[in-house]
């Protein structure tokens, strides 16, 4: 699944778009109303934890408005909520006085990525291999949007759903300044394993599966070690690799560098050691397939006196 990084380099992609307004869109998405971004001028584009927002806005006249919101007041229509719910960082072309005959609405369009998600830009995603049959079948776009520029959006394995503002607390946020890592210590803290903790999105949001491995074996923790037996200059030293892997990777991403594995889908750790390869999670969530080295990453117990992995 993409993870804080790559949906920031697809926000990148969306970029020369912006400014730019919708003449034409397609795709097989059933969770919005494709005529819904017709004509909408793309203005904005924002990353949370794992999410892309994208921002749409139409200028709509006063008595339009006026008849949406009376609609909303019935309960017949929640998608119109937004017309009231413009975030406080209003463009700069909105108009909001009283006496002005119009005003420009925004949406936010919120993505979420599959597995396999994507966006690109002025192309459209080919088929690497054939089927079993030898049939070629190239991936069907959920979305694509034409802009009056000439060029356009496709996105690929994602679940889109209008929204008023995006949010996710920049404190949660990995990627953002803002993160706070008093918080996540407080989190990994826990007597729960270090590899549950870290998923949780509520703290470490963007942090996925691979950030998950690779951190944990830069920081040389056991998965499946509880935090609350780990010592705080250990949990630190995992913050710390969260922050710098996620912002290295990034960085990396912009400059179309691939990231170098240390553990993940690893047969092998850097030591040559063989690495364990496990589905760990919540006993009642998702188990997600966990890469770790049992020598490199010894497993701490309550009471363990912990020493420098060895080597
Ligand atoms: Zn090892």
């Amino acid at each position: 699944m993409p993870e804080g990084p790559t949906v920031r380099k697809f926000c990148s992609v969306t970029l020369p778009f912006m400014g730019q307004q919708v003449t034409k869109v397609g795709g097989s998405t059933k969770q919005i109303l494709l005529q819904d971004l017709m004509e909408k001028k793309f203005q904005d584009c924002q990353v949370h934890g794992k999410n892309l927002y994208l921002a749409f806005c139409c200028s709509i006249n006063k008595q339009e408005k006026v008849d949406n919101v009376s609609t909303q007041d019935n309960g017949k229509s929640e998608e119109d909520c937004s017309l009231i719910s413009e975030p406080s960082t209003a463009p700069r072309d909105k108009i909001t006085t009283e006496t002005s005959e119009e005003t420009l609405v925004r949406k936010w369009l919120r993505f979420h990525f599959g597995l396999f998600g994507s966006v690109r830009a002025n192309e459209l995603s080919r088929a690497k291999r054939g089927n079993k049959k030898g049939d070629w079948k190239d991936p069907t776009p959920r979305l694509i949007v034409h802009f009056d520029g000439g060029g356009f959006l496709v996105f690929y394995n994602c679940r889109m759903t209008w929204c008023s503002c995006p949010f996710v607390e920049p404190t949660s946020d990995i990627l953002c300044p803002e993160f706070d890592k008093e918080k996540a210590l407080r989190a990994l803290s826990n007597p729960r394993p270090v590899c549950i903790t870290l998923m949780d999105q509520s703290v470490f949001s963007g942090v996925g599966n691979i950030i998950k491995n690779e951190i944990l074996y830069l920081a040389r923790v056991h998965p499946l070690s509880l935090g609350s037996v780990l010592p705080v200059e250990t949990l630190i030293a995992l913050i710390n690799y969260a922050v710098t892997f996620t912002a290295d990777w990034l960085n990396d991403k912009m400059k179309r560098k691939a990231l170098h594995y240390h553990i993940y889908m690893k047969e092998q750790c850097e030591n040559g050691h063989p690495v364990v390869k496990e589905a760990i999670g919540p006993t009642y969530g998702l188990k997600r397939l966990t890469w770790f080295c049992p020598i490199c990453q010894k497993l701490v117990r309550s009471g363990d006196i912990v020493q420098p992995a060895p080597e």
